[in-house]
């Protein structure tokens, strides 16, 4: 979002301070801190996971332009439900890797976005897809925390 000022010629010390102030508090300020002096809230879009993790409360995953996944940041970074969830996290690179976590691996090629497969989008990378979810599309569903789309996340995940 950029601020704009407008000024007369009588008003340059002013809005010399006033623009200083406003691009000292965006370069000083992160979303977070915005957010509680603003009482508002930002819509953040990333491929980046590891910004995601820094900037956000609450994190919702997307496949094919579908939500996936959704809830609270820590619940899902530290217990990822769904399997792309799954699988994105495990192939994010962090500083401490644990050795004894398994790499989950998508195989497969991304489909078409603008002609997504039936019932699940991801079943023909879905290393745990039967014949329902190529039929059928899950609804999100309230699971511990946060809302899954998976006919199988519970069972997946006990
Ligand atoms: S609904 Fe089926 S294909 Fe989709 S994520 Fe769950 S198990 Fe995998």
């Amino acid at each position: 979002m950029k601020a704009e000022l407008q000024t007369r010629p009588e008003d340059s010390e002013l809005s010399t301070a006033a623009r200083y102030s406003l691009s000292h508090h965006r370069a000083s300020s992160t979303p977070a801190e915005s957010t509680q002096e603003f009482n508002t809230a930002y819509v953040f879009i990333s491929h980046n996971l590891a910004v995601v993790r820094h900037v956000a409360d609450h994190v919702m995953v997307m496949y094919l332009g579908r939500p996936v996944e959704m809830g609270p940041k820590e619940d899902i970074y530290t217990r990822p439900l769904h399997p792309y969830t799954q699988a994105l996290l495990s192939a994010t690179p962090t500083i401490h890797p644990d050795p004894n976590k398994p790499k989950i691996k998508i195989v497969g090629e991304l489909p078409n976005p603008m002609n997504p497969p039936s019932g699940c989008a991801f079943h023909k990378r879905c290393p745990y897809a039967t014949e329902r979810c190529s039929t059928e599309e899950p609804a999100l569903r309230l699971l511990d925390s946060r809302q899954v789309a998976c006919h199988y996340a519970a069972d997946i995940n006990n």
